[in-house]
């Protein structure tokens, strides 16, 4: 990818010590793009890194984390992912580099877009907070993003500091109050403010104290990021011909890739050398997912599978560890009531090496993630897909119940599911069938809901206490 423009590295010696100086300036709007070449494996490390720290932010504020919590891990995440450089990297090109790339990646679907936009905010609130603590650092980055916010003047600054003075009183705030710099700005861009009744109101502008600015400056930088990805979706096809067959793929899978360890590589922890058929029912019933469960029951039930239902599970058993030669033969006797052998053998068998890598351009593919099943859709004869999304609440608490999932862990899900947090219903679902279970990570991806389930149910077993399985539900209860 060409970002015109390349600078030379600086020398070693000056890296640390630019690396400090930047810590302030890596707090930026992004108005300017980067201008520098990179390699194609330098793009694709940098919009992982970037994502990641991404999910961590939506991860900890759905789990309720708020202020040094927050701060705390996110910090951390940034650190671990690299996200502003490795000791070695460029602070400033690592962070504006990745933030650009995924601008490309998340540009199109509103739904892309409504995401990429809320964590980038709390990002940059957060990066605000922790690295402009002085009122200087505050005043630079103002004139260097070139935001004129006005100023109260004097004459006017301590009537004003005592109505704001008034209204934080008046919403509970007892305490020593102390308001130096006041900005004043129209009251519709601080709109978070005006709701927690933190700022003064008057003439249709809002007084802002100079604590608050950050959501202020975090609205600037929303309207920034909007108008930023929409002139990329309208530029889309320019930049991305459709004879592009290189980068585009990989823009428009970064928006779906799993970020956790490749769950369906060879040698991956969570292939297990004993998943068979003679004992994929009971394994099945106790460790699958309700997406790979309810596939199971289906083609037990139907003895056929729609394509993506049996991509999703086939790949899903390879990634679990069921050997190809036991692929086949489960499919050709799941199939086999409804299936004569040669047809299996012609349009079938073929498929299922291919998921293999023994046919074709023999990769070896890997099983969905959640966040690729979850956004699945299909007609109702279909039964790919994530429950947690396609089931409507009465099927899915009647598939859970039947389960013997926890009552409690089941309204949980429901929750969940109403607020359209699909992964994290299903980590409820795991923790009401693996009590007391600790799922820190939620769910991610089918296998690793397997290999957790696994784990907990081996160390039971290995602290002799009771394992019983999981009761299968009955067959039909498939996604509505
Ligand atoms: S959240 Fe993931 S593992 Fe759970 S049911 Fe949905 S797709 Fe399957």
């Amino acid at each position: 990818m060409n970002f015109l423009g390349n600078k030379p590295a600086a020398p070693e010696e000056s890296r640390a010590g630019r690396k400090h100086a930047d810590e302030h300036r890596i707090v930026r709007l992004y108005k300017d793009h980067p201008t520098c070449d990179i390699s194609i494996d330098e793009f694709e490390r940098l919009a992982l890194q970037r994502l990641r720290v991404l999910k961590k932010v939506e991860d900890l504020k759905l789990r309720g984390k708020q202020d040094e919590a927050l701060m705390t891990e996110v910090m951390t995440s940034i650190r671990d992912n690299n996200l502003e450089g490795s000791a070695i990297e460029d602070p400033m090109r690592a962070d504006q580099l990745s933030h650009f790339i995924l601008r490309l990646s998340y540009c199109g679907k509103p739904e892309l877009r409504k995401w990429f936009t809320t964590q980038e905010c709390e990002l940059f609130r957060l990066r605000f907070i922790d690295k402009l603590k002085t009122e200087d650092d505050r005043a630079l980055f103002l004139q260097r993003e070139g935001l004129a916010y006005t100023a109260v003047q004097t004459s006017e600054r301590e009537m004003v500091q005592q109505k704001m003075k008034e209204v934080l009183r008046s919403s509970g705030n007892d305490g020593d109050i102390k308001i130096e710099q006041i900005f004043k700005v129209p009251f519709i861009s601080v709109p978070d403010l005006v709701s927690q009744r933190k700022v003064w109101l008057h003439g249709g502008f809002a007084y802002v104290g100079q604590k608050d600015l950050v959501s202020l400056v975090a609205q600037d930088f929303r309207i920034n990021l909007s108008k930023g990805l929409a002139s990329i979706s309208r530029r889309w096809r320019e930049i991305f011909p459709d004879s592009d067959q290189r980068l585009r793929p990989l823009v428009e899978g970064l928006s779906q890739r799993y970020l956790g360890p490749d769950l369906g590589a060879a040698g991956n922890q969570a292939r297990r050398s004993d998943l068979t058929v003679a004992n994929l029912t009971s394994v099945s019933a106790r460790h699958f997912p309700l997406c790979m469960h309810n596939l199971m029951q289906t083609v037990r039930r139907d003895h056929h599978l729609r394509h993506q239902g049996r991509q999703q599970l086939s790949l899903f058993l390879k990634a679990v560890g069921l050997p190809l030669e036991e692929a086949l033969i489960f499919w050709r006797s799941e199939f086999g009531p409804k299936v004569p052998g040669d047809k299996f053998d012609k349009e079938y068998a073929y498929n299922i090496r291919h998921n293999y890598g023994k046919e074709g351009k023999m990769t070896e593919y890997t099983a969905h993630s959640c966040v690729s099943i979850t956004r699945m859709t299909g007609g109702a004869d279909e039964h790919h897909g994530c429950p947690y999304r396609r089931m409507d609440e009465a099927s899915l608490r009647a598939n859970l119940a039947t389960l013997r999932c926890e009552p409690a862990r089941i309204n949980e899900a429901m929750q969940k599911k109403a607020g359209g947090h699909f992964q994290l219903a299903c980590a409820c679902t795991f923790q009401g069938l693996h009590a007391g279970a600790d799922l820190e990570l939620g769910i991610n991806h089918p296998a690793q809901y397997y290999l957790e389930s696994r784990r907990v149910y081996d160390e039971r077993e290995s602290a002799g206490g009771s394992s019983k399985p999981a009761a299968i539900p009955e067959a039909g209860a498939g996604p509505s």
